[in-house]
């Protein structure tokens, strides 16, 4: 899971990934190349970068939605999980390719990525808030305990 540093990383720079060359030349590490579903190519068509760490070397992004998956199998086809896990993703509900997009449609979409990265961090910071109340909820519990 990427932290909220990574996420806005990615926000920040995957502007340019609306490119499909710009996304496929992402999965030159990418374990699945052929007799499989998820090659590189369909990866970016789907809207994919490949965003590999240490530990995972298949995780991929979306570069509109943020939508990160790892774990691929060679049968997963990868614009039907994007759809299954992100179904109002903004790229994938526009099927469009950039060069035909008009300015208008290209600010509507920037609109709607920034909402989605928001969206995203803001989810992300309620949890670490609710782990942080239940933290100082169990410190204040063990010192009633202890009078
Ligand atoms: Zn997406």
């Amino acid at each position: 899971m990427a932290s909220i540093d990574q996420l806005t990383e990615r926000f920040l720079t995957y502007n340019k990934m609306y490119c499909y060359n710009q996304r496929e030349q992402t999965f030159v590490d990418w374990p699945f190349r052929e007799d499989c579903n998820c090659t590189p190519e369909k990866m970016a068509k789907a809207g994919f970068v490949h965003c590999p760490s240490e530990n995972e070397p298949d995780v991929a992004c979306c570069f509109f939605c943020l939508l990160e998956l790892e774990g691929w199998e060679p049968d997963d086809d990868p614009g039907s999980e994007h759809g299954k896990r992100s179904p109002n993703c903004g790229f994938l509900l526009k099927n469009k390719d950039y060069t035909e997009l008009t300015v208008s449609e290209y600010f509507n979409l920037e609109k709607d990525r920034l909402k989605t990265y928001i969206n995203r961090i803001i989810r992300k910071k309620i949890v670490e808030m609710c782990d942080e109340a239940d933290r100082i909820l169990e410190i204040l519990k063990s010192m009633l305990e202890r009078e």
